[in-house]
């Protein structure tokens, strides 16, 4: 673990710091890639200083497989390094059959969560995200079993992913009642989807909570990949997620035009985009996925330019509207 290759930020109010740039294993963890690849990325994270791995009960394809794939590779590689790594994964979204098979009930949570655990090979996590807000299910309900969840010690802390700012607020504030604190949120961010910044970051701030955001590269969208078309073995020739009709000519002209600025700036377009994710200091963290140990060494160089002048800031804001 290099410690030295990239900052660690303070997530919200807690006492917990993550790295600015940490590695999800939404994809490429997987039965379709071989645990020997998978094995490189993961060490070329730790090599990195990425102490932060990403999860959630349903990733793979099949569901479960990245659960199962990091088990694996924590059981041979990772084992003396438990106190060096913040493992989180996620529950809520479908799973299994049935009634109890999905959502944010007690009875799905804490049955998912257990198999999660089976699967990773560890008696807790660092983080346990709900994965979505559900709606059909008391907010008290929800919150009660995160709370239950960390006083059973099967997480560290708890967060939220894709809530709406009110209802994050109002988990917030629940959870506070019963002294378990939301400790962070997990939202979508880019330069192509800012929602973030109308209203989320704000009651963020105002709860103290940090914000570990994903697919900051749109998926592979906001890097060099799609400039000459589709290329074979990207994520949107896989159709899966991103699909070609998301490789937009508008989209491949704003990356154009960053591609200028980037050049300006000694940095890809990838680590421009990352830079600017990171500008904001209520963003704690950034939740890169990458296919080859090559492409999250290239991503974590991001944080050696990570400042902006405002003429920069000012060109992108209005390179976005056009
Ligand atoms: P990114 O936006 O970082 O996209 C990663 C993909 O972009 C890579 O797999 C690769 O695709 C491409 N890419 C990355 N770097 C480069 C580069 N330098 N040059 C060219 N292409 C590059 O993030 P993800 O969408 O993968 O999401 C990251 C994590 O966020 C997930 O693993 C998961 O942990 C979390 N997440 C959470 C969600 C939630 O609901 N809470 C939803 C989605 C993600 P390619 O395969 O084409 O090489």
């Amino acid at each position: 673990m290099n410690y030295e290759r990239q900052p660690y930020r303070r997530c919200g109010r807690s006492g917990l710091k993550l790295p600015a740039i940490s590695l999800g294993l939404w994809f490429h963890f997987g039965q379709e890639r071989t645990l020997h690849d998978q094995r490189a990325i993961i060490a070329k994270a730790l090599e990195l200083g990425i102490t932060h791995l990403d999860l959630a009960d349903r990733y793979g394809p099949p569901l479960g497989a990245a659960e199962e794939a990091f088990g694996t590779i924590y059981r041979k590689d990772l084992r003396g390094l438990r106190d060096e790594i913040v493992v989180s994964t996620k529950g809520g979204n479908p799973m299994w059959d049935g009634p109890y098979g999905a959502g944010n009930s007690r009875k799905h949570l804490l049955a998912t969560l257990d198999r999660s655990l089976k699967r990773l090979g560890l008696d807790h996590v660092d983080i346990y995200y709900l994965h979505r807000d559900d709606q059909e299910t008391p907010l008290e309900e929800q919150v009660a079993t995160l709370d239950h969840i960390v006083r059973q010690g099967k997480a560290l802390y708890v967060g939220v992913s894709n809530f709406t700012p009110e209802r994050t607020a109002e988990a917030a504030s629940l959870l506070r009642e019963l002294g378990t604190p939301l400790t962070v949120h997990q939202p979508q961010y880019s330069l192509l989807r800012r929602r973030i910044e109308d209203g989320l970051l704000a009651v963020l701030e105002e709860h103290g909570v940090g914000c570990v955001v994903y697919s900051p590269l749109a998926q592979g969208l906001l890097t060099d990949r799609y400039l000459d078309g589709i290329p074979a073995g990207s994520r949107a020739a896989g159709g899966r997620f991103l699909t070609a009709s998301d490789v937009k000519p508008e989209v491949v002209a704003f990356v154009r035009t960053l591609h200028d600025l980037a050049a300006e700036r000694g940095q890809s377009v990838a680590q421009l985009a990352l830079a600017w994710a990171l500008r904001d200091p209520r963003v704690t963290s950034l939740l890169v996925g990458a296919s080859s140990p090559e492409q999250l060494e290239g991503n974590v160089a991001a944080v050696d330019r990570l400042g902006f002048t405002d003429d920069e800031l000012a060109f992108i804001d209005r390179t976005a509207k056009e």
